[in-house]
């Protein structure tokens, strides 16, 4: 077994020499004059072009992780040289099928700098498919017959040997079914004409034509001429290692067209202030921070994939549906990225002089080489037409360790006891619930003590850890349970552990823990929304209680609720956050009215509280008098990842592909129709990222690790898949859906009546989605945190 490699040191080093010998004027002048020789060779002597070959074969034995990481450091350095397809493709190519004549002939010289073979798969008006593959090479007697024209072949200008691949047809010319050819062509071969071209972004490459080119036999990488070896699955492994690798490479091109974009909306003025300091700026800037994030989670997990070692065509379609996700993503986020940037530029942006218009040309290129997005959106739209009944939906992708597992069994059992089928069916089929139903389920799992599963183990949860927490939420959404309302369990009673005295602990916990006590959350206000330090409800003190007048709106289920916590103004400070306090109110005391507010979807859980001289005693104030802001934000900031909205969003995709790839009578589904598979890869590509930022995030809170502002973005991003996913439902459901059944979507008939469920609550579901990225901070707002949190502006 290879020693492992130091990723820390290769990084260091990698990002050493871009930073010192790599640096954008050596780069023009490069750029002008060809690259400078000396660059490959010291990739040589750092060990770079033996990094993924094998000890025997005098490589480093580094895995595609390894390389990765090298790769994003050359995507940070827009390193003009042709390490991927010169050592990945060409030296892996043969490493991998080449003979072992093959091998001694051409890896040292490869893997010591002294010569190069570039890897020649592109063709004129190609999108980067071997299945197109024009050039063709005939078996006829000991040779091989090559004719046909490669483009773009990087590298090729400079290189003693081309990996070819070709379309394999008889001595007749009759084309084979077999899969593709891969030969080895020496650059002096007689009828390979080289011509040298520069690629838009300064890459240089070659064009090649073979016209009649004569092989010999054992030109074949993979097998003699006579054995009708496949190295379709091994061509196919391999160029999904190059298009992983080149998402590493993109990720590193991603940040510096953010770090430039930020530096410089950061330090240009107009109109008297930054650029950044404006809110349309700043929100951009922050959707690209997002996609970084989410290209380097998606472009990880598809270098993960591609070491794993397939056995089954599943194993295959795994991971192709893994890095050609990866791929799309990446793809549309290069093209946005550096659209963004060279906008955000403005003039500037579109000269030669800055890095940022090299970065976009850069990413226009990688955006493509490897497949573009609509490449990889077909090849998933196809991975999911032969999936049998439907592609894999629903599941959370974690991998469980043993004791996980014990626990996720666990949790299965305790559902499917305790969970009613009748409620389950209302869940499944998205219908309203009634009170009874939401308490039925509190109770359960109460009784097992999972009510306040987010709470520490010392102050009555069960002590699960973040992954634990994930697991349950996500069983409990895919055995179709009812969501835990958060009011008690999740709001008021953290609040309560952190601020609360022993005495209103000792009142009020044991209610939220047993799920005896119902709350409501009274914050937001008529004027008093977004900005909610704006509130005006005033408490004034009489004595030893306060007299409450005031009125609060958009209350969630006030009308199911026995108490409420409230935020009022009890005085006025220099800032409007001082003088606020945080009050339990009794939902039965007098002076309080709760007037329903009927919502776009038909249903009632919203409410208007008016309060009039409700008298609350000063003991069930938490915190300190106008110190009630302190509590508000511990409330708002507790890191929860449940604001991603991965659970729902992966039961809610489970439904779409569900309702997708229902054949009708005469066989059909409308995931046949080719525009919507593709809007289905999105919805697919979306809920990936997701849930490889929620992992990432996920494993950070478990290593201890503090998240802060990065929940906002899984909140958005989250928020806004769970709307979209919610509205393809109702264009899977079409007319159907807009017949609707108010009555069944909101839980007051048990049957569908005109249509079939789903189509029944496809629109009531869409129209109450439309509140999750309103509610719980607005994305707008989110939006500012993360500029101000994560991007300092
Ligand atoms: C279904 C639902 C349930 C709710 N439940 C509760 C509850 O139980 N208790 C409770 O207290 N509240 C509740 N709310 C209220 C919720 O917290 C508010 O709706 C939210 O804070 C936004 O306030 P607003 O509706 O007044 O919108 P506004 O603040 O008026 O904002 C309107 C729009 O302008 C945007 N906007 C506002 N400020 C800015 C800015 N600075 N920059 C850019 N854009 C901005 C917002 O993003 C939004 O799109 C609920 C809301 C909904 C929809």
């Amino acid at each position: 077994m290879d020693d492992p490699i130091d990723t820390t040191l290769l990084r260091d080093s990698a990002a050493r020499l871009i930073n010192d010998g790599y640096g954008f004027d050596r780069r023009r002048a490069w750029l002008r004059d060809g690259p400078d020789p000396a660059t490959w060779q010291q990739f040589a002597r750092m060990g770079w072009l033996a990094l993924p070959f094998a000890e025997p074969m005098g490589g480093l034995g580094g895995t595609a992780a390894d390389v990765a990481v090298l790769m994003r450091e050359f995507g940070r350095g827009l390193v003009l040289e042709a390490y991927l397809p010169t050592v990945v493709l060409a030296g892996g190519a043969i490493a991998r099928l080449g003979s072992a004549d093959q091998r001694a002939t051409w890896l040292p010289p490869l893997l010591d700098g002294t010569a190069r073979v570039a890897w020649a798969d592109s063709e004129p008006g190609d999108r980067a498919d071997l299945e197109t593959t024009r050039t063709v090479a005939r078996l006829d007697g000991p040779h091989w017959r090559v004719d046909g024209e490669k483009i773009a072949v990087l590298g090729g200008d400079d290189s003693a040997c081309y990996v070819v691949t070709a379309r394999r047809a008889d001595a007749d010319g009759a084309g084979r079914a077999a899969g593709p050819v891969l030969l080895l062509v020496p650059r002096d071969t007689t009828g390979l004409q080289v011509e040298p071209h520069v690629m838009i972004d300064g890459q240089r490459a070659c064009r090649l034509v073979l016209r009649d080119v004569v092989l010999p036999a054992d030109a074949r990488l993979g097998g003699d001429a006579d054995a009708d070896a496949d190295v379709g699955p091994a061509v196919q492994h391999l160029l999904d290692t190059a298009r992983a690798l080149s998402c590493a490479e993109a990720c590193g091109v991603l940040s510096i067209l953010l770090d430039d974009t930020l530096a410089h909306t950061r330090e240009r003025r107009q109109f008297g202030r930054t650029l950044a300091s404006n809110q349309v700026v700043a929100h951009r800037l922050v959707d690209m921070q997002t996609l970084l994030h989410e290209c380097e989670a998606l472009a990880a997990r598809a270098t993960d994939a591609v070491m794993r070692e397939a056995v089954s065509d599943a194993d295959v379609a795994h991971r192709q549906r893994i890095v050609s996700t990866a791929c799309r993503h990446v793809a549309q986020a290069l093209r946005l990225v550096g659209q963004e940037a060279v906008q955000l530029h403005g003039a500037i942006g579109m000269t030669d002089d800055l890095r940022v218009g090299h970065a976009f040309r850069r990413a226009t290129v990688l955006a493509r080489r490897h497949g573009d997005a609509d490449w990889h959106t077909a090849r998933l739209a196809a991975l999911n037409r032969s999936a049998p009944g439907g592609p894999p939906a629903g599941r959370l992708g974690l991998t469980l360790t043993a004791a996980e597992q014990r626990f996720a069994d666990e949790v299965r059992t305790f559902v499917a006891a305790e969970r009613p089928p009748a409620t389950a069916r209302k869940v499944a089929n998205e219908q309203a619930l009634t009170q009874a139903e939401w308490r039925h389920w509190e109770r359960a799992l109460a009784r097992r003590g999972w009510l306040t599963c987010a709470w520490p183990a010392e102050q009555g949860g069960p002590g699960w850890t973040p992954r634990e927490q994930l697991i349950f939420d996500a069983i409990c959404m895919e055995m179709d349970c009812p969501a835990v309302l958060p009011f008690g369990p999740r709001m008021v009673g953290p609040v309560l552990l952190r601020y609360g005295t022993p005495e209103q602990q000792a009142r009020f916990l044991p209610g939220i823990r047993d799920g005896s006590v119902a709350w409501c959350q009274g914050y937001s206000e008529p004027g008093a929304g977004s900005d909610l330090a704006a509130l005006a409800t005033r408490a004034e003190r009489r004595g030893d209680r306060y007299v409450v007048n005031g009125q609060k709106i958009w209350t969630s289920y006030a009308h199911w609720a026995d108490w409420m916590f409230c935020l009022v103004r009890t005085g006025r400070g220099q800032r409007p956050q001082q003088g606020i306090s945080f009050l339990l109110i009794d939902m039965r005391s007098p002076g309080i009215e709760v007037r329903p507010i009927i919502t776009i979807d038909g249903g009632h859980t919203l409410n208007s509280v008016f309060f009039t001289d409700v008298e609350v005693p000063a003991e069930q104030r938490v915190g300190d008098e106008g110190g009630g802001w302190t509590c508000a934000k511990y409330l708002l900031g507790h890191e929860r990842l449940d604001v991603a909205s991965l659970a729902p969003c992966l039961r809610t995709m489970r439904r779409l592909v569900a309702v997708a790839f229902e054949r009708d009578a005469a066989g059909r589904c409308r995931a046949d129709d080719l525009l919507f598979a593709a809007q289905l890869v999105d919805v697919q590509t979306r809920l990936a990222a997701l849930e490889a930022r929620v992992l990432d995030v996920l494993q950070r809170l478990q290593d201890g690790v503090a998240v802060g502002a990065e929940v906002s973005q899984l909140k958005v991003r989250g928020t806004e898949l769970y709307q979209r996913l919610t509205e393809l439902i109702v264009d899977a459901t079409g007319l159907d859906g807009l017949a609707g059944d108010r009555d069944y979507a909101l839980g007051r008939s048990d049957a569908a009546r005109v249509v079939a469920p789903v189509a029944a609550t496809a629109a009531a579901r869409y129209f109450s989605r439309r509140a999750m990225s309103i509610l719980g901070g607005s994305n707008e707002i989110q939006h500012d945190i993360l500029a101000k949190a994560a991007l300092g502006l």
